[in-house]
């Protein structure tokens, strides 16, 4: 039977709240050109957060109508929509909305930091592809994020790696975060729980100049011997 071509008044749940969007983007899933979609709300308080306007569940949103004519819009010019934030997995909404875009033939990729594991679990049979933030070791994760979500990251780890989906985990690090030898023993612990891409962000940090602009500061990167090691641990691995 001849599929009918969804048409652009297609809806998005009213209760999905996006907070920005990225018609074309070539970095927020590896090998795939995506539009992205920023959700509006995330429960963690990263002290590096680049998205400080995503932070807030009540915070301002884009017209669900007007992002979703744009994606309508994309068919057949890119491959695949990747929800992002805030915390996509914060939104009750979130099957649905990546339901409707699977009606415009996009592949569906998904970023997260693993704060909401059932709802993770939940639309990870729509993903084709997942960037799991691990942002530090156990018991490290309250100084960066604000919140005690050691069980819940884990937890969420545990559903990605076992759901066999296309993971790609990714830890921002600094040695004003936490030391090279406890990123040691992180990615260690991620190679012994089966991931087998694994990103290092290095984090540029950033001071005020005397003239109150601020100023970037190269990124730190780990001892040589420490990144070579990681190298040999995963089949997959990059430093940005
Ligand atoms: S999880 Fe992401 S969006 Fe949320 S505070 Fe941390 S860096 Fe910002």
């Amino acid at each position: 039977m001849q599929r009918i071509p969804p048409t652009p008044d297609s809806a998005f749940p009213a209760d999905f709240r996006i907070g920005g969007f990225q018609p074309f983007s070539l970095c927020d899933w590896p090998g795939r050109i995506a539009a992205t979609l920023f959700t509006q709300g995330c429960a963690l308080r990263c002290g590096y957060c680049h998205n400080p306007h995503l932070i807030a569940r009540d915070g301002s949103v884009l017209d669900n109508v007007q992002v979703l004519r744009a994606l309508h819009a994309r068919r057949g010019l890119i491959d695949g929509v990747v929800f992002s934030g805030g915390e996509p997995c914060l939104q009750p909404g979130l099957a649905a909305a990546m339901e409707t875009v699977g009606t415009f033939g996009f592949e569906v990729g998904l970023h997260s930091a693993g704060t909401h594991p059932r709802a993770l679990r939940a639309v990870l049979p729509r993903v084709s592809w997942l960037g799991l933030d691990i942002k530090a070791p156990t018991g490290h994760l309250r100084a960066i994020t604000g919140a005690n979500c050691d069980r819940r990251v884990a937890e969420s780890l545990a559903i990605a790696v076992a759901s066999g989906v296309d993971l790609e985990v990714r830890t921002t690090w600094s040695p004003a975060l936490f030391s090279a030898e406890e990123l040691c023993d992180l990615v260690r612990a991620l190679k012994a729980q089966g991931v087998t891409k694994f990103v290092l962000q290095r984090l540029r940090e950033y001071s005020p100049r005397r003239d109150g602009k601020p100023h970037w500061l190269n990124a730190v990167s780990p001892p040589a011997a420490l990144l070579e090691q990681m190298r040999g641990l995963f089949s997959d691995f990059e430093l940005r």
